[in-house]
């Protein structure tokens, strides 16, 4: 169903997509099915994704039905510009684990004419906005915000539980210490 949302696609001009979502919500799915189709097309790409993250493997990234691209771990989003040799997609996963100077970054890929697709949490373990991605979110042409199942009710879940007491946004390798949540659901929960 998203097939259609990208008028440019195969253009010369660049721009700016953000997948975003909660957890289990399939966004490094989304971005996997964006990738393959651009590989069809015989069209370069780079993939990277924060070092810190390395649930499953270091240089890979993997959906949870087994999918998976090489990708480039990098500290800062200044070290894509030097990766960068011309591709015509660049994208960026866990994006929400980078700092503001992100947004610079993939602005100025943009506006070299590249296509530029991050995915990432828009949202942390309380619901309040990740790091970069609301800003990620203003500077992009489009945007796609998938959901997961609320495991309470059924109903669309936007939210990312954390069911263990621990109180830093960032805690590694640990998905089965959260649960996605609906509005509702998450309103219901002390936190
Ligand atoms: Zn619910």
């Amino acid at each position: 169903m998203f097939l259609e949302q990208f008028p440019e696609e195969g253009k010369s001009h660049g721009w700016l997509e953000v997948v975003c979502g909660s957890m289990f919500s399939g966004k490094t799915e989304e971005l996997i099915r964006r990738l393959r189709r651009a590989e069809f097309a015989n069209q370069s790409f780079l993939l990277f994704k924060p070092k810190l993250d390395n649930r499953y493997s270091d240089d890979q990234i993997i959906s949870h039905a087994g999918d998976q691209f090489d990708a480039i771990n990098i500290e800062n989003p200044a070290q894509i510009l030097t990766y960068w040799t011309e591709q015509k997609v660049v994208a960026i996963d866990e994006v929400q684990f980078f700092d503001t100077t992100i947004l610079g970054v993939v602005s100025e890929l943009a506006s070299k004419g590249v296509r530029v697709i991050c995915a990432g949490l828009d949202m942390d373990y309380k619901g309040k906005p990740f790091g970069p991605v609301p800003y990620l979110m203003a500077a992009a042409e489009y945007i796609t915000k998938v959901h997961a199942i609320c495991v309470s009710c059924g109903n669309l879940a936007q939210f990312s539980h954390r069911t263990v007491k621990e109180d830093s946004q960032v805690l590694l390798g640990a998905v089965e210490k959260y649960k996605p949540l609906c509005r509702n659901c998450f309103n219901k929960i002390e936190h």
